[in-house]
């Protein structure tokens, strides 16, 4: 089980003066299980690469391939991709409609011609996921919630659907810092305990830093580099020319180098940067 893409371009506005190619050479696996995150500077490609992934878009050239069906080559089978690959868009609160929590979340399962049975146990299922308490959720107003719990009933709406894989389109974008750490404490739940393979996509490094497994590093629509987040944040100069920040411990860390101390280059927690450093203190100091 996974997805694939092979030599994927994609041009927007392809024999205009407005071609645009936003992707270009792109070859991934997400495999099942993995915690993926997709960073790039705005404009890199990201929301378009998500896009391909499930079906919603078509590449101008390669192939995507979801669990051994390419995506595309039997128009019957896009639905069923669409439900196996779930995309939540950015500020998807702006899609919720209805008057209740449980009937919006039901929205997608009632497309699939589900019983009202199975339709509700997996609103509730859904709901419970992503934190709530169903009980007290499910017959609020989408439109009295906050920020973050928008956003949760928004994914749960997708996971509603029972995806194999669940795509975050910058799902933190726009929250405070409250509602951030809500929706990145229910993510890493999720990929945790519902076992839902995850792709989260962002523009700041330092968000999913802690989260992920792997990170690829789009840049004009290419990868641009890939590998652990360890690896990836090693290199903050590689990152900063193009346009990406790195987690601000990363960056001391990085700095203190620079002035001759001989600690990891790979560190990303606040406690690991305390460690290493009280040990060359200690060595040289005292
Ligand atoms: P990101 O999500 O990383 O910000 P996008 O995938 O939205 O990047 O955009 C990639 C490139 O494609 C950018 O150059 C952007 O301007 C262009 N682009 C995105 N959407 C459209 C569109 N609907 N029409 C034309 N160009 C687009
Ligand atoms: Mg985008």
């Amino acid at each position: 089980m996974s997805i694939k893409a092979e030599n994927i371009k994609y041009i927007y506005s392809e024999g205009t003066p407005f071609r645009t190619v936003a992707l270009d050479d792109i070859n991934l696996e997400i495999k099942e299980g993995d915690f993926l995150g997709v960073i790039g500077h705005t404009g890199s490609g990201k929301s378009t690469l998500i896009q391909l992934l499930n079906g919603l878009e078509k590449p101008s050239d390669g192939k995507i391939i979801v669990n051994d069906t390419v995506v595309g080559e039997d128009k019957k089978k896009l639905s069923k991709i669409r439900q196996t690959v779930g995309l939540v868009f950015q500020y998807p609160e702006y899609q919720l409609f209805e008057e209740t929590v449980a009937k919006d979340v039901a929205f997608g399962p009632m497309n699939l011609n589900l019983s009202e049975e199975e339709t509700e146990k997996r609103v509730k299922e859904a709901l419970e996921l992503v934190g709530f308490n169903y009980k007290s959720i499910k017959d609020e107003s989408p439109f009295d919630l906050s920020g973050g719990q928008k956003r949760r009933v928004a994914i749960a709406g997708v996971l509603a659907m029972k995806p194999d894989y669940l795509i975050l389109d910058e799902p933190t974008a726009g929250l405070d810092p409250a509602g951030r750490n809500e929706i990145f404490e229910q993510i890493k739940k999720l990929h945790k305990k519902a076992n839902v393979t995850v792709v989260l996509v962002s523009h700041s490094m330092e968000d999913i830093a802690k989260l992920v497994n792997r990170v690829i590093v789009l840049y004009k629509g290419k990868i641009h580099m890939q590998g652990t987040p360890k690896e990836i944040y090693s290199q903050s100069e590689e990152l900063k020319k193009i346009g990406l920040g790195v987690p601000q411990v990363a960056e001391i860390v990085n700095e203190l180098r620079k002035r001759g101390f001989n600690i990891r280059p790979d560190i990303l927690t606040v406690e690991e940067a305390k460690e290493e450093i009280l040990k060359e203190v200690r060595r040289n100091y005292v």
